[in-house]
């Protein structure tokens, strides 16, 4: 088995002369180095280097922020020890392209024979040099003195635990991935995929690391799927293709194959379209400007939509459903915003509790009406699916009112809802409408509406290339924007990949509909948390964490736009 980071080594020498920059005694000879040129994923080139006695320094600028999680270094070089384990894992291929990383073992070639030893190799791959004698016992026919060529090997187990063994890194406690922001955050955990090939075909092999399962730290973090179904079927297939016999209690370092086709695309295979369609977006979000209100949200344009209501009751799990908190907490929203200048439009209400908030919920409340002219009762006369769409063309309506008088670029749409995934998952998701789902056309067949005036010439959505990557863009800053907020009042967000523009269930993928056809420049449907978590049930029955709720999502907006 091959490590799957293939990087051709652009340079390679051992060097004689001064070889770490601001060395202060010149009386002192430069100790013996040798450095590489190793491409970064995505990126230019970065040169690293194995010092004699000093250990392997990374030339820091250029190097992506999910390779450093503790932040940039001091100087211009950062040593092996301060790079995250995807990190580490780039820096040993590039140094040692002919090592093997193996099921049960890495195999080991000394390439640098006057740089290299026992103690430098354990410090790489063991976490720490005082390892050596470990490794010394592991290969006890190998000679002292080190010769090019020579095989070490280092058995998994005796792996830091950062590279998917058991022996524990030293390091300054920190969060792993959790401080990171999103395109760190799936940097990094691309990182920790390499490609390989068995007899079934291709996969991305990852080995679980201290405290993971395969349910939430694989399928859920490396594929879109998240539907209880769906990922127990694609975990338990993704175990007998390991190997793996007991799902629930998988060892640390573990090896786990992952078909191809049910990667995500941040973590799709170098020369694939999803991973170049995903790069196009990252560099979108990277260049888009920040779009300013003036003070206490002046000039912003907000829709606020609160998913399902009437006859339709969506999700349901563990004593809660989906319709009335979710409503509650858009209404706290709306509250909120109604202390700022901003101008607020609600899609929905339910006669007879108009836009108020309760503190106490019963019983599902039957009457839901969505706010066009005349309002459309969500009664079940027709489809759920004609409410729905009423949604995005009223907000559109909304939005096109206010672009005669206001800025296109300050209009928000915000849709809350609340899931029913796996039960380890919590916390909140944020869709973000991906740029490649969006047609370019959609006009809402007449048979599948009523007569509202908002239809108009409002049932068709035209968008362009350059819109399509905006909006995708504008709506992931937005809804970092948004778990920032949150993280900071303590709420939880789902640990892995909190921000999807792809929606995966029963076999289907697709955007939410109303962000899809939403005409706003900014646009997000939230799920607020997972109702199958008992935890997470438990918070939305509680009116105080409602209101908690509400109050970092308006955080969230007034960071979002603030100078
Ligand atoms: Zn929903």
């Amino acid at each position: 088995m091959k490590s799957g980071w293939m990087f051709a080594l652009a340079a390679c020498a051992v060097l004689a002369g001064p070889a770490v920059p601001g060395r202060k005694a010149p009386a002192d000879p430069a100790p013996p180095a040798a450095e590489v040129l190793a491409p970064l994923p995505g990126g230019n080139p970065v040169r690293i280097r194995v010092v004699f006695k000093q250990g392997v320094l990374v030339q820091a600028e250029g190097l992506p922020r999910g390779f450093l999680p503790g932040g940039p270094p001091s100087g211009d070089w950062a040593g092996f020890r301060e790079l995250s384990p995807e990190g580490k894992r780039w820096a040993l291929a590039a140094l040692f392209p002919k090592d093997t990383w193996g099921k049960d073992k890495v195999a080991h070639r000394v390439r640098w024979p006057q740089l290299e030893s026992p103690w430098l190799m354990a410090s790489l791959f063991m976490g720490h040099g005082q390892n050596y004698d470990r490794l010394q016992a592991a290969n006890p026919s190998n000679p002292e003195k080190l010769l090019a060529g020579d095989l070490w090997t280092i058995p998994r187990v005796l792996l830091s635990e950062d590279l998917g063994g058991e022996t524990p890194v030293q390091v300054k406690a920190g969060p792993r991935e959790a401080g990171l922001d999103d395109e760190a955050r799936m940097t990094s955990f691309r990182g920790m995929l390499t490609f390989e090939q068995d007899k079934q075909g291709k996969y991305a092999a990852y080995h679980i690391r201290k405290g993971e399962a395969l349910y939430s730290s694989v399928v859920m973090r490396y594929t879109d799927q998240v539907d209880p179904q769906g990922v127990n079927e694609l975990a338990l297939a993704i175990a007998r293709r390991s190997g793996i016999s007991d799902v629930r209690g998988i060892q640390p370092g573990t090896l786990v194959k992952i078909p191809l086709e049910a990667l995500a695309s941040p973590f799709q295979p170098e020369g694939t379209v999803a991973l170049a369609e995903e790069r196009e977006v990252r560099a979108e979000v990277r260049r888009t400007p920040r779009v300013t209100s003036g003070p206490r949200l002046k000039g912003i344009r907000i829709v606020l939509d609160a998913g399902h209501g009437g006859i339709d009751k969506g999700a349901m799990a563990n004593g809660v459903w989906e319709s009335d908190y979710v409503f509650d907490i858009a209404m706290r929203v709306r509250r909120l915003l109604q202390g700022t200048q901003a101008t607020v439009s609600c899609t929905i209400d339910y006669p007879g509790l108009g836009f108020s908030t309760r503190d106490r919920i019963q019983a599902p409340t039957s009457q839901a009406e969505i706010l066009t002219h005349p309002p459309f009762a969500n009664d079940g006369e027709s489809p759920i699916a004609v409410s729905v769409h009423l949604r995005w063309v009223l907000a559109n309506h909304l939005f096109a009112d206010f672009d005669r008088t206001g800025d296109p670029q300050k209009t928000l749409f915000i849709s809350f809802h609340a899931d029913s995934l796996h039960p380890s998952a919590r916390g909140t998701m944020v869709y973000v409408p991906g740029a490649v789902g969006v047609p370019a056309a959609f006009a809402l067949p007449a048979a599948r509406t009523v007569r509202v005036q908002e239809l108009g010439d409002g049932s068709r959505v035209r968008f362009s290339p350059r819109q399509r990557l905006q909006g995708e863009a504008r709506s992931r800053l937005f809804a970092e924007s948004l778990l920032k907020a949150l993280q900071a009042e303590g709420i939880p967000t789902h640990e892995n990949r909190p921000i999807r523009n792809v929606v995966l269930r029963g076999g289907k993928s697709f955007i939410p509909a109303v962000i899809r056809y939403s005409t706003a420049a900014t646009k997000v449907l939230m799920e607020v948390l997972n109702l199958t978590n008992r935890e997470d049930a438990a918070n939305l029955q509680d009116p105080a964490f409602r209101e908690q709720y509400a109050r970092a999502v308006v955080k969230g907006i007034q960071a979002f736009y603030r100078k």
